[in-house]
């Protein structure tokens, strides 16, 4: 059952079909003191403590909701070393689930890219992909590789109806494995539920057609299904030919079509830690020995029995569509409610989180003074709602040192699942139309510190105006109150 329904009166919302069993409690400070936080964090909402966040839309990563059943296994979970029943559990829910029988723990997602790239990539090597997230790419840049993004040309168009922006364009797949010929290209990398453009889905057609074309040349197919279950959910609810399937079915076939599937636990089961898992005793041979390397021992890779209890649950959980439509339908809601008052957004509604457009909202900032981290900001000071920026900070510098303009500027506000409740998504809405109807006082970013990997999580950066100041005092004067 979908956690949507609809009302006599004829509207459709999002209906909770959990309850709530322990509370955290949280903290709306006043704006004098968001004012301060935005300082001594250098604009990057990164830098943030909770005690100044009053709802926490930074990312979903390891923050869904646990259930009571994910609970009550971790205090079943067996501390052995080794041969821990625990991680047998886990073994077994890899294989129900995901269909894949050998399977290799890591601490989290970027650890299994880290393997993957060491493994099979060489210098020079070029990965095809639907489109990058930020510590896969840094992993492929640290091993001499680069990456080609290959959506379809409109999948950057914030308005669309395209339901599966997510999509690689089959022609240019095709015309980047002949250019830069199949021995350099050690796999194909597909994205599930397209992370930095919004959260956008691929259909299994067009799974289908990358499994054709990697049979074709005889290229590995690599799936990143850290957001598979959401992926899952949208191809039950928009691909025809699979409305009558179950979620089992659905995920089946997505990582059947895949020769190796690797996934960021803190977003796909709601714990922590990670894998990667084959059909292949090849690969997985490959990739065994770098486990007590990098990980831990191959039955916790890094892990603690308890998370991995969790986990097993979690991937059981997945199937379970009352889970997981819980968050496309809180961010169909958040989109759908943005889009009727004309706040730029990004659509169709995605998962993890609503995606406004920074470029559009604060079209009179420049790219260089990245109006995505400043909208961030911006948003903290007037509503203690933290997001994140998702566009040029998050990106690098070309070898000259240049900055590379990231293709969208998005403010992400994640909506992990079964956190927040609708009059808290109703807040953020109200919050953000008062600063869609003040945007012109949003003014840009500038870096002060800016390390040269991942920058976007410690960089600090300092408006380049008293704007911060100004807007406050506005906030101050139409409230009529610090909050
Ligand atoms: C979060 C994420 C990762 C990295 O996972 P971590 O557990 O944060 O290291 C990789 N791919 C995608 C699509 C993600 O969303």
């Amino acid at each position: 059952m979908k956690e949507q329904i609809k009302f006599y009166y004829g509207e459709t919302i999002p209906l909770e079909l959990h309850k709530v069993r322990i509370v955290q409690k949280l903290n709306l400070v006043p704006i004098e003191r968001r004012l301060s936080a935005l300082y001594e964090g250098g604009f990057n909402t990164f830098q943030l403590r909770t005690g100044d966040v009053f709802l926490d839309m930074l990312t979903d990563s390891g923050t869904n909701a646990m259930s009571d059943k994910q609970l009550s296994a971790m205090m079943q979970a067996d501390d052995a070393y080794a041969g821990s029943q625990s991680f047998a559990r886990l073994q077994q829910a890899v294989e129900e689930v995901l269909g894949k029988k050998y399977f290799l723990p890591v601490h989290q997602g970027r650890a299994a890219e880290n393997i993957i790239s060491k493994t099979f990539m060489k210098k020079g090597d070029v990965i095809p992909m639907n489109y990058h997230f930020t510590t896969a790419l840094a992993h492929i840049l640290e091993n001499g590789g680069r990456i080609e993004e290959l959506l379809h040309d409109d999948a950057l168009q914030i308005k669309s109806d395209n339901p599966f922006k997510g999509n690689i364009d089959i022609d240019k797949l095709i015309a980047c494995i002949e250019k830069h010929g199949k021995e350099n290209i050690p796999f194909i990398r597909m994205e599930a539920s397209t992370n930095l453009i919004g959260g956008q889905p691929f259909s299994i057609s067009n799974l289908m057609d990358v499994r054709r074309v990697a049979d074709k040349y005889g290229i590995m197919l690599v799936l990143d299904a850290s957001l598979l279950g959401e992926n899952a959910y949208l191809v039950k609810e928009r691909e025809p030919e699979w409305q009558e399937n179950t979620m089992a079915d659905i995920l089946k076939m997505m990582t059947n079509l895949a020769d190796l599937v690797y996934f960021s636990a803190r977003k796909l089961s709601s714990s922590r830690g990670g894998g990667i898992c084959t059909n292949r005793r090849d690969l997985y041979g490959k990739m065994e020995a770098m486990i007590p390397l990098y990980e831990g021992f191959l039955t916790y890779g890094g892990m603690s029995v308890r998370e991995i209890e969790a986990m097993a649950v979690g991937l059981h959980e997945t199937l379970d569509e009352t889970m997981i439509s819980q968050s496309p339908a809180f961010i169909e809601y958040f989109v759908n409610q943005l889009e009727a008052l004309n706040i730029p957004v990004v659509t169709p509604a995605g998962v993890l989180g609503c995606h406004v457009d920074a470029k559009q909202f604060c079209a009179h900032i420049p790219q260089t003074e990245y109006p995505a981290g400043a909208l961030a900001a911006a948003l903290y000071l007037i509503s203690g709602v933290r997001g994140m920026e998702r566009g040029t900070i998050s990106s690098v510098r070309d070898e000259a040192g240049k900055e590379i303009l990231a293709d969208v500027e998005l403010l992400r506000l994640a909506v992990p699942r079964r956190v927040f409740t609708l009059s808290q998504i109703k807040y953020v809405i109200d919050r953000l139309l008062w600063l869609y109807d003040h945007r012109e006082m949003i003014g840009g970013l500038k870096f002060v510190y800016e390390p040269p990997v991942l920058r976007f999580f410690m960089g600090k950066l300092a408006p380049v105006s008293d704007w911060p100041e100004k807007m406050m005092a506005k906030f101050r004067k139409d409230f009529g109150q610090s909050l």
